[in-house]
């Protein structure tokens, strides 16, 4: 009788029909993990004709340039993303030296700074490095409030801009006002790099009790000389063929909440196409949820987890590639930070977005090595400003930006060559860039993105909608290797549950 429902339960695991929304990272990491555990019937449903989502290469004159994802960030041991690149033979050797790999620069790396002001002055080193360095020591410190269990601000922004000020008032009292003007500048300057890190619009919007939810790995951060899709399509090759349905959007999931059935899951195609299966892995970015929630589930999302889809910040984040005849900048320069010396101290928000825009682009990063790339700078600039950036033609973008250069060097012949910017915002699919933990978030949040449907009071047959995907990782949330690793988790849940399966949990249909 046992071994009759044990293979009765294998039969059940080999023929279990599992659907996975999203052709992304985690999407394909679930797919793979399936696929290998046994599964038969697992197939991928994209919206879009391509595998990636958000990491996607592309190219800038003869140039490999990263859209989305750019860098491994911690590639060492524990980084799952560094072993699959190293194991493909994806990366260069520096990133794989034991050196590289032990290297902590808490999400931080140490680039060589080119700073310059709006009245064309380039500063040295030493006019920036107090600011610098305080303000570092506050992104350090405001990872303690996750432990403590307490908000002494309303958020990470009101937090830096209350201690910068106290600090400065107790610490610079001797410094002459045009120096702390530059060093409050400075602040500015570093408030909009985070807002890029973070993805939000500004770090008023991030949670200081939440902000140290996420963790870093060790590792210096390095990048695929090759292209961030390589990843994609060595793993897209280790899958069956025919897996992917892509051009498919998924329009709505009907589940149960209620009664036990077969094939519980219906997932319904824009074209009309419906699709029955045991399980729905959901992965779509948190902004397409966002956007889309109360059409995309039949019954609605509970209201615990709808609340935390609302609760966390999903912002925009984008890059303004720029390729130049020849370098305007030091030859050891690594990146490029602009001070507004017009603007109030300390804001990470501009004014008159339509006007002013380009002020929210904290800067560029420099690709290298110089020998592989020429002279491409990457800007990067963050917020509601970069939503309108996207809505400007390349021609304006590149206005822009060639003013601003030309202004802060001072040299009025600078001309670029070409860009090429992201536009993640108006992307249908995406809805702008990646996760961050809002005011009043905390882990609950993330635990509840992660939570499959039914929830466990429901006598409803189990996991039949799951949720992968960046925004459910509780502490690698807006990387790859967040998203990866949500892939496997929810692969990994069914995994157990089919091991594990009992004769009283048999769908009906079956017993
Ligand atoms: C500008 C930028 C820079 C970044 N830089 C880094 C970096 O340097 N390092 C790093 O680790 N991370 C970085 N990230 C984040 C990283 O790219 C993401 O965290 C990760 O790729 C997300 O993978 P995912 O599988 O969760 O989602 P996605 O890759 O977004 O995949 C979701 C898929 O779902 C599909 N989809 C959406 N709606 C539907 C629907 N209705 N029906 C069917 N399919 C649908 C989408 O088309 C997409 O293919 C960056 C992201 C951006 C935007």
């Amino acid at each position: 009788m046992l071994c009759c429902d044990k293979e009765e339960a294998m039969s059940l695991k080999v023929n279990a029909k599992i659907v996975i929304v999203g052709c992304g990272i985690s999407g394909i990491a679930a797919a793979h993990r399936l696929v290998k555990a046994g599964f038969h019937h697992v197939r991928i449903v994209e919206a879009t004709a391509r595998s990636g989502g958000r990491i996607k290469t592309g190219s800038l004159g003869d140039n490999i340039i990263e859209i989305g994802a750019n860098w491994i960030h911690g590639p060492s041991e524990e980084n799952p993303v560094f072993c699959l690149a190293r194991q493909y033979g994806l990366l260069d050797p520096e990133a794989l030296t034991p050196e590289n790999q032990a290297m902590d620069i808490g999400g931080h790396p140490p680039w060589v700074p080119n700073v310059f002001t709006s009245s064309g002055r380039k500063l040295n080193i030493e006019d920036v490095a107090p600011a610098v360095e305080m303000f570092a020591e506050l992104l350090e410190q405001s990872s303690e409030f996750q432990s403590q269990g307490g908000e002494p601000y309303a958020s990470m922004g009101d937090f830096i801009r209350s201690e910068v000020r106290r600090q400065a008032a107790e610490k610079w009292k001797d410094v002459d006002a045009a120096a702390i003007s530059t060093r409050l500048h400075v602040v500015s300057n570093l408030l909009k790099v985070e807002c890029c890190v973070n993805g939000s619009h500004s770090m008023d919007d991030v949670g200081l009790g939440a902000f140290g939810l996420y963790k870093t790995l060790p590792g210096l951060d390095c990048t695929f000389p090759g292209g961030y899709e390589g990843l994609i399509k060595n793993l897209m090759s280790e899958l069956p063929g025919g897996l992917v349905t892509y051009n498919q959007p998924v329009q709505c999931v009907h589940w149960s909440n209620t009664e036990k059935r077969e094939n519980p899951v219906e997932i319904e195609c824009e074209a009309g196409e419906r699709i029955t299966a045991d399980h729905v892995i959901i992965t779509v970015p948190l902004g397409y949820l966002k956007k889309h929630h109360s059409t995309l589930f039949r019954p609605p999302l509970p209201l615990h987890k709808l609340h935390s889809v609302q609760r966390l910040g999903f912002g925009t984040n984008n890059k303004i590639f720029v390729e130049f005849d020849s370098p305007w900048w030091d030859a050891d320069c690594e990146v490029i930070y602009y001070l507004w010396e017009d603007e109030d101290a300390m804001v990470d928000q501009v004014p008159d977005i339509q006007r002013s825009w380009i002020k929210k682009l904290f800067g560029f990063t420099v690709l290298k090595p110089t020998e592989r790339y020429g002279h491409i700078l990457c800007g990067w600039i963050a917020g509601h400003e970069s939503e309108y950036m996207e809505t400007l033609s390349e021609q304006e973008v590149m206005q822009g930006v060639t003013q601003l250069i030309r202004r802060f060097t001072g040299n009025p012949t600078i001309t670029p060559r070409r860009i090429l910017r992201s536009q993640w915002f108006h992307d249908p699919w995406t809805c702008g860039s990646y996760t961050y933990p809002g005011r009043g978030c905390s882990l609950q949040d993330l635990e509840n993105m992660m939570e499959p449907l039914p929830t466990k009071t429901s006598q409803a047959q189990p996991l039949q909608v799951l949720f992968a995907g960046e925004a459910t990782h509780p502490c690698y949330y807006s990387t790859v290797h967040g998203a990866l690793l949500s892939g496997w988790r929810e692969a990994d849940r069914l995994i157990s549950h089919y091991s594990s399966i009992s004769p009283s949990e048999l769908p009906r249909s079956k017993l």
